[in-house]
């Protein structure tokens, strides 16, 4: 068998699932990049070795298992933790919202365009260490902001 018979899947221009839109999935500029490089990758057991933390308590990256969050870092926004949506080009995402996310990085410009939470912007948020597509955090103009999380693309507590 030749090597070549093994094709590969020729990629999309973009992956859809990267993005609202079908704008290209790009980091512009080094401030950018220097946000996911100082998110160094965190395993459970680095985390739980840090402050002891038991690692089942901890929401991590499912891919990877980098820590993104952890449990008491679920809110609420207009009136629930978890909404389901779907982007523009019709997929639908289940996702959860927390206040903060250490492990995620944010790529991208902040938008409003097709925005899921009226008066928040948004960028696309990854995980900090495999840069897998987690979901996206939202920013108002008065400065508040919290993370829309993919469920299924996190490992999360019992
Ligand atoms: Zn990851």
């Amino acid at each position: 068998m030749r090597a070549n018979e093994k094709q590969q899947p020729r990629p999309a221009p973009f992956d859809p699932e990267h993005l609202y839109t079908s704008r290209p999935f790009v980091l512009r500029d080094p401030a950018q990049k220097r946000t996911i490089a100082d998110s160094p990758a965190r395993t459970i057991e680095d985390k739980a070795a840090d402050d002891g933390t038991e690692p089942e308590k901890l929401i991590v990256c499912r891919q990877c298992r980098n820590v993104i969050t952890r449990p008491e870092e679920r809110i609420e926004i207009q009136g629930a933790h978890q909404h389901t949506f779907a982007n523009p080009q019709g997929i639908v995402f289940e996702i959860g919202c927390f206040g903060f996310a250490q492990g995620c990085g944010f790529v991208g410009p902040l938008t409003d365009e097709f925005t899921w939470f009226k008066g928040y912007s948004w960028r696309v948020a990854v995980c900090g260490a495999c840069i897998t597509h987690l979901g996206w955090l939202f920013h108002s103009p008065g400065g508040d902001s919290f993370c829309g999380l993919i469920l299924d693309r996190l490992r999360q507590p019992q």
